[in-house]
C-alpha cells in the first residue's frame, strides 16, 4: 500500500537522527511491499531562518494531508542560539506547540521500556531493574490545569494566582477511548491515575473512565492516586501496561518513568487526534551539544517511527519487525555513545541506523 508521511526533521540532531529512521522505513516497505512517500517540512529554527516564523499555515496544511508525521525534535542553544532572542510566540517551541493544537493533539504516549542489554543505565536498585519494565504513559495534553483560565491578582492587598483544572466528560472520554484502544494491542491492563480523594476533575475522570471500561470486558482496569504511583514506579515499575491520566500529572510521571529507563535516546512518542493521524517524535530536545558529529543515539527516532506503523497505519507486523530488530541489535552488542558500557562496541548515529536496518 502507499502512505503519505510528513517529515519534520527539524534542528541541531533532529536531521540525523529522522534519516536513520527513514532508512529504517525503507526497508520496511522493500520487504512488506509498501510504498511510503515523504513530504520534507520544515518546522522550528530552521523555519524561522526560511521563513521567518517557526511554523507556516503551508506546513500545517501538509500535515493535515499526511497520513502521519514523523519529527526529530526543534530548538536550540536556548542561551546562545539567536533564535531565542525573538519574542516567545516567534520561538521555534511556538511552532510545535502551535501545531499540536492545530492538529488537535489531545493524547500523547509515552512508552518507557527498559531493555534487558541496558538495565545497567538504570537508576533503580538492581532487584527491581533485573525484572525490565515495559510501561505507556498516555497523557491528556490539550485540558486540564495548563489550559484553564488564569490571573494574577491583588486581592485585599495581597497577590493571588489562580490556575483553573477543568475537564469536561467529552475530553475525558476521548483519552480514555484510546487508552483502551492501545491496551487492547499490548497486555490489557489500563491503570487510570487522578487525585479522586481530593479534587472534583478526579471524580469525574474516574466515572468517565470506569463508563468507557464496560466496553472493553478483556482489559482490566485499575485506579491509583497520583501520588502513590509516583512511589509504585520507582518501587515497581513492571506492573505498569498502559497508564492513563490528565495534563499535568502526566507531565510529570512521564519525566519519572523516563528518567528510571535511564536513557533518553531510546525513548519515542507519539501524540494522536481524534483519527488515526500522529505526529510521532523522539522524548528528547535536539542536542544541540552534540549536532553535527553523527554520534546521536537514533533508536528513539527509530522507535518513533514504529510507533507510526502501529498507531496510524496499522501495520503491526512491520512495527514489531523494527521493535525486534532494535532489541537484536543491542543483543549483538552495538552502542552509541549514551549507552556505551564495557564490552560493547561503540558505533556512529548513521552506523545504528544501518545495523538495525540489516537486521529487518
Ligand atoms: P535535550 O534532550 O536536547 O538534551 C539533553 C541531554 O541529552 C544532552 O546532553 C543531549 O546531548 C542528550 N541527548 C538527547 N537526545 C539524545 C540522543 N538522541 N542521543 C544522545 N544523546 C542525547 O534537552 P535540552 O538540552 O534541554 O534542550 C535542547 C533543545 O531542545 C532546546 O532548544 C529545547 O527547547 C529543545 N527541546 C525540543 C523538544 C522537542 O522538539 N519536542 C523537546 C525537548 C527539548
Amino acid at each position: 500500500m502507499k502512505y503519505h508521511i510528513g517529515v519534520i526533521k527539524g534542528d541541531g540532531i533532529g536531521s540525523e537522527i529522522v534519516s536513520q529512521a527513514m532508512k529504517v522505513l525503507d526497508q520496511i516497505a522493500v520487504k512488506y511491499g509498501h510504498v511510503f512517500q515523504y513530504t520534507q517540512l520544515l518546522m522550528g529554527g530552521c523555519s524561522i531562518d526560511v521563513n521567518g516564523v517557526p511554523l507556516t499555515d503551508e506546513t500545517i496544511q501538509a500535515c493535515k494531508n499526511s497520513d502521519a508525521v514523523l519529527m526529530g525534535s526543534i530548538g536550540g542553544n536556548t542561551t546562545t542560539s539567536p533564535w531565542y532572542q525573538l519574542p516567545p510566540d516567534r520561538r521555534p517551541e511556538a511552532g510545535l506547540l502551535k501545531l499540536r493544537k492545530s492538529l488537535g493533539l489531545f493524547a500523547n504516549l509515552r512508552p518507557c521500556v527498559l531493555y534487558p542489554e541496558l538495565r545497567g543505565a538504570c537508576t533503580l536498585r538492581e532487584d527491581i531493574s533485573s525484572q525490565g519494565f515495559d510501561m505507556l504513559i498516555m497523557r491528556e495534553l490539550t485540558g486540564g490545569l495548563y489550559f484553564g483560565e488564569r490571573r494574577t491578582e491583588e486581592v485585599n492587598g495581597v497577590m493571588t494566582a489562580v490556575d483553573t483544572l477543568s475537564y469536561n466528560e467529552n475530553e475525558i472520554r476521548r483519552i480514555a477511548v484510546k487508552a483502551f484502544e492501545v491496551a487492547m494491542k499490548r497486555r490489557k491492563k489500563v491503570t487510570s491515575v487522578d487525585k479522586a480523594n481530593v479534587l472534583d476533575s478526579s471524580r469525574l475522570w474516574r466515572k468517565v473512565v470506569n463508563e468507557v471500561a464496560q466496553n472493553y470486558p478483556e482489559v482490566t482496569l485499575e485506579h491509583a492516586l497520583v501520588d502513590s504511583t509516583a512511589m509504585q514506579i520507582v518501587k515497581n515499575p513492571a506492573q505498569f501496561d498502559v497508564m492513563v491520566t490528565e495534563n499535568m500529572f502526566g507531565d510529570i510521571l512521564s519525566d519519572e518513568a523516563a528518567m528510571v529507563t535511564g536513557s533518553l535516546g531510546m525513548l519515542p512518542s507519539a501524540s494522536l487526534n481524534e483519527t488515526k493521524f500522529g505526529l510521532y517524535e523522539p522524548s528528547g530536545g535536539s542536542a544541540p551539544d552534540i549536532a553535527g558529529k553523527d554520534i546521536a543515539n537514533p533508536i528513539a527516532a527509530i522507535l518513533s517511527a514504529s510507533m507510526l506503523l502501529r498507531y496510524s497505519l496499522d501495520l503491526q507486523t512491520e512495527a514489531d519487525a523494527i521493535e525486534n530488530a532494535v532489541k537484536k541489535v543491542l543483543q549483538d552488542g552495538f552502542r552509541t555513545g549514551d549507552i556505551m558500557s564495557d564490552g560493547c562496541k561503540q558505533v556512529k548515529c548513521s552506523e545504528m541506523g544501518t545495523l538495525i536496518t540489516e537486521r529487518i
